[in-house]
């Protein structure tokens, strides 16, 4: 696997590939890698000949009393993990090889930003939309893979895409868990072993609201209101938001008759956790 720092260098790379006439599949991670990042560099190797991934810790996404500082890094073992999967090359910048001094430009998608996680992260999806444009620019893949774990996000990339009229195919893959439920994250490396069962109330909740779906209940209220109740059980735990919206536009619904996001967010400890469940068909 080649390993790429410079912006330049990855872009050489990238005209490369293309003069070859071989599709590229690029999949953006901030490290510390875990069974959902790699079932996305799977589904990259499946779908295109040659593979790029990222690990960049984004400080443009991290609030300022965030875990910017303290977000796990394990470079060496990440390196091991996607060689192991056949990947052709990393591009792992410097944060100054990213945001040189001076740089001043950002890419914001109005209002869906400030929905959900935005809501209690203001900036956050500025620091993504802004990153994720960046490397798209830089690696400039056919493919781009997201986990749908991370469901807000998701929605910001597509609207941006859309309007910047990106030139690149959108992928989301399923949320990849642990045996007992809980979304695989590189955050869970920061419980200790009664919060990692408290964590677990996210999950709960969710299958609280699919169980009662199942069962007929269609009033998004009511499903709402079933979920919190899950994670005010769970004393470990603080809920941030539990909200049944739209997927593309991030706005609650009044009706599930045709699809919706369920999506939770909690604190366990000082750690923020997210999950979600897609109703009415596609990946969940
Ligand atoms: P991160 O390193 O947290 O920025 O994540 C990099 C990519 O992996 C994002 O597209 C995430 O949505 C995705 N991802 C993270 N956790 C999971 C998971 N449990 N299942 C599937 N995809 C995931």
């Amino acid at each position: 696997m080649k390993i790429i720092e410079s912006p330049e260098d990855m872009q050489r790379f990238s005209r490369g590939v293309r003069r070859a006439g071989k599709r590229l599949g690029f999949v953006p991670t901030m490290g510390a890698l875990h069974a959902g990042h790699l079932s996305l560099v799977k589904m990259a190797r499946a779908q295109a000949e040659c593979v790029a991934a990222s690990i960049f810790v984004n400080p443009l996404q991290f609030g300022p009393n965030e875990d910017f500082g303290t977000y796990p890094r394990a470079f060496e073992r990440d390196c091991r993990l996607l060689e192991a999967e056949k990947v052709d090359v990393l591009f792992a910048p410097k944060v100054e090889a990213m945001y040189p001094p001076g740089a001043k430009t950002v890419v914001e998608v109005e209002e869906l930003s400030e929905r959900l996680d935005g809501r209690s992260r203001p900036g956050h999806f500025k620091g993504v939309t802004t990153v994720v444009s960046k490397l798209l620019n830089i690696v400039q893949p056919d493919l781009v893979f997201f986990g749908q774990k991370d469901a807000a996000q998701v929605a910001n990339i597509r609207r941006m895409a859309r309007d910047l009229n990106l030139d690149v195919q959108i992928v989301v893959g399923s949320i990849v868990r642990e045996a007992d439920g809980l979304a695989m994250s590189s955050r869970n490396a920061y419980l200790d072993p009664q919060q990692r069962k408290q964590a677990l109330a996210l999950h709960r909740a969710l299958m609280r609201v699919q169980f009662l779906i199942d069962r007929g209940e269609r009033n998004p209220h009511v499903l709402v209101e079933a979920g919190k109740q899950v994670i005010a059980e769970e004393k470990g735990a603080r809920l941030d938001y539990l909200e049944i919206v739209d997927s593309d536009t991030l706005e609650p619904v009044e009706d599930i008759a045709h699809g919706a996001l369920v999506a939770v967010a909690a604190w366990v400890g000082t750690t923020r956790l997210i999950d979600n469940l897609l109703i009415g068909g596609g990946p969940s």
